[in-house]
């Protein structure tokens, strides 16, 4: 059985945004995110972490190479962390247009091989919405992608809603990717490279996507789509307890009432992939929980290799149809990719 191996979490970056965040990297700043860049776009990077950005840039060569070898049909790219969103509101705004242009050369370059998640600056919510209607109605790009806080906010306030009613409108999901915990949260994950990957992305991007649940704003928009990476950042695991401690919440006047169960919720606006999550119980798991359509293929390359994660699900105990809709055909359906 043929099938569509679509991959939904591939990171790159344009040379322009890779010398801003240079800039940051030799600022001063206590963002927790600043480790990260320091190591990948520093001055004199070497070694382990050199690799990093070559990789991030190449849309033409070696990820294209690497991709035939392993019989992957299609990226779908996204601008790596922290994107825009360590700029100020108006050069953010001003790079998610240059960056939203750049992907949809890409894929007007290589139309069969990728497809791409449009970026935006959340600390400017109307001109966010306004580059979501240009990404997604004119340059015909696939999704959004926010990695996670801006400025140490979350967006369950009412002033983000803007850029949530244009990705509902347009049925654009969008892509709720880590970044290192915002102010506050960092503080028990300054230690031990926890701030980061190991688990401290996982903290944070939860920690965000179930504060948009408790917030009400999927009672405001029923048809929004958010992704979630990483096997859904660990909740679909705590389905019982959010439901029943979310009941008792609301029961104590500390949560509004909502329409539906948190676990409904997720169900509903909520699809997750398998980044970086390349464990069959976990999958297996996931799929029980959230539904066959709901659970995306992704490697997050460069960050995660290749192979293994071709490897992850050809050898996945699903069902041919059910792996079909995994490897690719959710994705072609969450994406709107032809
Ligand atoms: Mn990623």
């Amino acid at each position: 059985m043929k099938m569509n191996r679509i991959a939904c979490e591939e990171a790159f970056n344009i040379p322009e945004i890779a010398r801003e965040l240079n800039k940051i990297a030799k600022a001063g700043g206590t963002s927790k995110d600043l480790i990260l860049i320091r190591a990948l776009y520093g001055d004199g990077v070497t070694g382990y972490n050199a690799q990093f950005v070559p990789k991030l840039l190449d849309v033409d060569d070696m990820r294209l190479k690497q991709m035939d070898e392993l019989g992957i049909d299609m990226h779908v790219l996204s601008i790596t962390v922290p994107g825009v969103q360590m700029f100020d509101a108006d050069t953010a705004t001003e790079y998610a247009s240059i960056v939203n242009d750049r992907l949809a050369e890409i894929v007007a370059r290589h139309p069969r091989r990728y497809a791409a998640l449009a970026c935006f600056a959340p600390h400017s919510p109307k001109r966010a919405a306004k580059e979501i209607e240009r990404a997604i109605g004119s340059l015909r790009l696939n999704g959004l992608i926010v990695n996670s806080h801006t400025n140490d906010q979350y967006y369950d306030d009412e002033k983000y809603f803007p850029f949530f009613e244009a990705a509902e409108a347009l049925d654009a999901a969008i892509y709720l990717h880590p970044r290192a915990p915002m102010a506050g949260l960092d503080r028990p994950l300054d230690k031990y490279w926890m701030e980061a990957a190991l688990w401290g992305y996982g903290v944070e991007t939860s920690t965000h996507a179930l504060r948009l649940i408790f917030c009400g704003l999927f009672d405001r928009f029923p048809g929004l789509k958010i992704v979630l990476g990483h096997m859904g950042e660990g909740l679909p695991f705590w389905v019982t307890r959010l439901d029943f401690m979310h009941d008792e919440a609301v029961v104590v006047g500390a949560a509004p009432r909502l329409q539906l169960k948190p676990s409904e919720y997720l169900k509903r606006n909520f699809v997750i992939t398998t980044s970086g999550q390349e464990n069959h119980l976990a999958l297996k798991y996931s799929i029980d929980v959230l539904g066959e359509d709901n659970v995306m293929w992704a490697i997050d390359y460069p960050y995660q290799p290749m192979a293994p994660a071709v490897q992850f699900m050809d050898t996945a105990p699903l069902s041919d149809a059910v792996k079909a809709k995994v490897y690719g055909g959710n994705a072609a359906r969450v994406f709107h990719i032809t």
